[in-house]
């Protein structure tokens, strides 16, 4: 991992995360390694992510991606990322799969917008329409579909001891493995 701190300091791994199309359950799963995160944070600093509200991110080590693409903001973002991390792993099934949001795929996007913002009589319906807002896709893409990706942990969300051990792998140089106490979900 490349060096981000100072002489003084010593190299910490530059890590960013991102939430997609996903429900954040996959970065409340990152938070139960509980106070093992103050050892994290001795060797790691985190670049864009919801724990910092950095919006941008710049050169780093990791990229963690919860969540697939539903709009043309979230590849965007997975663009920037894509383009600034030296590693990319997709965390969970909404990234690995579309997950939870890709069950709309083979419905047509008009008729759930349609249905979800029906009037209260029934009759019609009242889409948003600001141009603000990102162009949402016909379809929710797993994230492998839109970049490359070098890393995938399976799960719904993967637990904590999941991410924990992953993480310590890749950051001390080991080919990351999970054994199947880590891997299985019933
Ligand atoms: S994989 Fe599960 S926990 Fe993670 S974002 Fe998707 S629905 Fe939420």
């Amino acid at each position: 991992m490349s060096a981000t701190a100072g002489t003084s300091a010593p190299p910490k791994v530059r890590a960013a995360t991102t939430s997609l199309a996903g429900c954040f359950g996959c970065h409340m799963s990152f938070l139960d390694i509980d106070e093992r995160i103050l050892d994290l944070m001795k060797i790691v600093e985190l670049d864009r992510s919801p724990l910092t509200d950095i919006k941008h991110s710049g050169p780093c080590d990791i990229a963690l991606i919860e969540g697939g693409c539903c709009n043309a903001e979230n590849v965007h973002v997975l663009r920037e990322l894509r383009a600034n991390a030296r590693i990319l792993v997709a965390v969970g099934a909404c990234a690995i799969t579309g997950g939870l949001p890709a069950l709309r795929n083979k419905l047509d996007v008009g008729d759930i917008l349609n249905e979800v913002y029906r009037t209260p009589d029934g009759v019609g319906s009242n889409v948003p329409k600001d141009p603000e807002l990102p162009l949402l896709f016909d379809k929710v893409y797993p994230v492998n579909e839109v970049v490359r990706v070098d890393y995938f942990i399976p799960g719904c969300p993967p637990s904590g001891d999941t991410i924990w051990k992953f993480l310590n792998d890749l950051i001390l140089g080991r080919m990351p493995r999970l054994n199947h106490d880590l891997m299985h979900y019933d």
